[in-house]
């Protein structure tokens, strides 16, 4: 299994938009969207990423009268689909703290990210979420560098104070392993649940933070890419089937 094996489709035609990080796609709040049901909800300026659903995209799209044509493709993919997995995503904490090592786990993940990069695990293209500086000013978006990106990693169950607790690991590209987090409190009752009672698929391990690009103005009052930097976060996203009965 590869880093970049999480597959999409377009939400609204079921359009097969290749792997999890790639152009000519857009990301919506609950799904992907193709570039031509782009244009048929009227555009890159009409649509906003992360933000719009399928139900929005949709009511967009009947605003511009071309809902007809896509419930046609809509009820045809429907019709095809498989049961799709779940795919839940978990918060987590502590991604400051200090690891016994006396190692800062903020310095830890940049290090781990950095290696990443150094060793081709991660090449230039999926950066930014393999978004041109051009395509960042188009969609008004801010993006980090590592956004949707896969890490691998792994999950710890401890005790703490008498409770389940479950740090995470991410792993090197020398498969060394470094705590770098924690599960949220309030995830974990939820993450409990899956990993007991559903069929485990993938878990993938997002940095979120870091180096990160947005839209401001230059001098001149124009549009441009800039970069700030944010502390490192971590998400545990979970693809999981329910068991049979
Ligand atoms: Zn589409």
């Amino acid at each position: 299994m590869g880093y970049f094996d999480i597959k999409a489709n377009c939400s609204i035609c079921g359009k097969d938009l290749g792997l999890f990080t790639f152009r000519s796609r857009l990301q919506l709040a609950d799904g992907w969207l193709c570039s031509s049901c782009i244009k048929n909800a009227g555009g890159f300026k009409k649509v906003t990423r992360k933000k719009d659903t399928k139900e929005t995209i949709l009511k967009k799209m009947q605003e511009n009268n071309k809902k007809d044509i896509v419930q046609q493709k809509d009820e045809e993919f429907i019709k095809k689909e498989k049961p799709k997995p779940h795919i839940e995503t978990f918060h987590c904490v502590g991604e400051s703290f200090d690891n016994e090592d006396g190692i800062n786990r903020q310095k830890r993940i940049k290090q781990i990210t950095q290696h990443y990069k150094r060793d081709d695990f991660i090449t230039k293209e999926f950066l930014y979420g393999g978004l041109s500086n051009k395509e960042i000013i188009e969609f008004y978006t801010s993006i980090s560098e590592f956004d949707d990106i896969p890490f691998l990693g792994n999950i710890k169950e401890y005790n703490y104070q008498g409770e389940r607790a479950f740090a995470i690991y991410l792993q090197d590209t020398d498969k060394k392993e470094y705590k770098v987090a924690n599960i949220a409190r309030k995830d974990i009752d939820r993450y409990i649940n899956i990993i007991e009672n559903k069929k485990v698929i993938r878990t993938g391990f997002l940095v979120d933070g870091g180096k990160t690009k947005y839209v401001g103005l230059n001098e001149n009052g124009k549009d441009v890419v800039k970069t700030k930097n944010l502390d490192y976060g971590i998400r545990v996203i979970i693809t999981y089937e329910n068991l049979e009965k």
